[in-house]
């Protein structure tokens, strides 16, 4: 089902009752597994033990490293004969996890991602390009089976090879596009460059941005060249993929489907959990997943997450725009900053073109930090004091968001890498001899 009213608008009480019961049930799969088998004893938690949402503290808090400790089977609560499908993440941060899922796992999940697409409106009669990586990773395929499930024309195009995406968006007229906010951008790069103009080109009313941190700036560009709403998707594959959490058309906060997974944010030293409107790391247990249940898994992702009930009507808690991970803080002599600030300032320049890099060294002990900054092809060939004055612009204003002067190297619009996958955005080098 993908429009669960019922469900979606139900009173915080009766969902956290819903947890309660659904949590139990996670608790006696999980402990099929040989690693919660064996916490579970040690800790002495049994599923009537769990009576409330706050006996979720007695569970140890499961992490990235914990899962590769136990890879690949230690977490699987089912035979093998119940397995039907195995993802990875994307491994930004090391040797990637795999999860494994069985039909039920599948089902559930192409319903969540149903009903994340329903909430902004996509219908039966929509055109989805899917321009998300397939394979391994979890974007891609998770959208597909979601969008088919609604019922939507699915073109599985994945990403890259922008003259065909091209090609596919004019003659299927797609509406609804799914991509990496990065290699949006330099798609729509592409489009100008071939002077199409999506306004009356081509039929795109609407995008989903996820798999990696962007900024509001970010989402503003992309509406602008685009023409459409553009909606904030957020996963990981830990917690199966896309369809954790969703922007509806308020676009103010993703709804986390709360009876699908609990939510805890919490300080990320201490392990408390923060109040409302706090920022804190995301914490997530799976309320249906069979195949490898996870309880309390630190996402590292940083966020704030509200109570009050949405606009929308909407009950499931909402979460703001991902900061980003706790490992993306740069600490740059002496001050932490995190990317995501840097692109704030950079793509709210108009003349700032579609792609940056931020190097970082230590020369004599001391750090440095250069932003190259792609810049627009008339910008970079027009007058010298014209760039004198942009590269001005950008230094006082990354100077007043992180505290410290960067160097900045105006560069030529697409001399830095580009990536398919998930931006490679930072560069640190201040751990090498030399
Ligand atoms: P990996 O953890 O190796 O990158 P995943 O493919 O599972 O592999 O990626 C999940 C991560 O991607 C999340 O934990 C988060 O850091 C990031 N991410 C996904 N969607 C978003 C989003 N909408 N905004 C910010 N970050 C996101
Ligand atoms: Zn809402």
């Amino acid at each position: 089902m993908y429009w669960d009213k019922e469900t979606e608008t139900m009173g915080r009480d009766e969902l956290e009752a819903l947890q309660v019961q659904l949590l139990q049930k996670s608790i006696r799969q999980a402990g099929s597994s040989p690693y919660y088998g064996r916490i579970f004893k040690e800790e002495g938690i049994t599923p009537e033990s769990i009576t409330t949402l706050d006996d979720l503290g007695r569970i140890p808090f499961m992490t990235k490293d914990l899962l590769r400790d136990n890879y690949p089977y230690g977490l699987v609560a089912v035979s093998k004969e119940q397995l039907v499908r195995l993802h990875s993440s994307s491994g930004t941060t090391g040797r990637p996890t795999v999860i494994f899922h069985t039909g039920n796992d599948i089902a559930e999940w192409a319903g969540l991602i149903a009903r994340c697409m329903y909430m902004t409106g996509v219908r039966a009669s929509d055109v989805f390009q899917n321009m998300m990586g397939y394979g391994l990773f979890t974007g891609g395929i998770g959208f597909h089976y979601g969008a088919e499930r609604l019922g939507a024309l699915v073109i599985p195009a994945g990403p890259g090879n922008t003259q065909r995406q091209i090609m596919l968006m004019q003659e299927f007229e797609s509406t609804v596009l799914h991509i990496i906010p990065s290699y949006a951008l330099h798609f729509i790069k592409s489009l100008q460059e071939l002077h199409i103009d999506p306004r009356k080109d081509l039929h795109i009313r609407m995008a989903f941005l996820g798999a990696e941190p962007h900024s509001e700036e970010i989402r503003q560009r992309i509406e602008d060249a685009l023409g459409v709403t553009a909606y904030n998707s957020y996963g990981l594959s830990e917690m199966n993929g896309p369809g954790v959490a969703f922007e509806c058309t308020e676009k103010d906060g993703m709804h986390v489907w709360e009876d699908s997974y609990i939510l805890e944010v919490v300080n990320p030293d201490t392990l408390k959990p923060v109040k409302d409107g706090e920022e804190g790391e995301l914490v997530f247990t799976t309320l249906k997943r069979e195949g490898m249940p996870i309880l309390r898994y630190r996402s590292k992702d940083l966020a704030c997450v509200y109570t009050e009930p949405c606009a929308c009507g909407r009950t499931h808690r909402k979460i703001t725009r991902i900061k980003g991970r706790t490992d993306d803080m740069l600490i740059v002599k002496g001050v932490n900053m995190y990317p995501v600030q840097i692109e704030k300032v950079l793509m709210s320049i108009p003349e700032v073109g579609s792609n940056y890099q931020i190097v970082l060294d230590r020369k004599d002990f001391n750090d440095h930090m250069t932003v190259k900054v792609e810049i627009s092809g008339e910008v970079f060939t027009g007058e010298m004091q014209q760039l004198d004055h942009l590269k001005k612009t950008i230094i006082e204003r990354l100077r007043s968001e992180i505290l410290i002067t960067p160097k900045v190297d105006l560069v030529e619009p697409d001399s830095l890498p580009k990536s398919e996958g998930k931006a490679v955005r930072v560069i640190d080098n201040r751990h090498q001899w030399g």
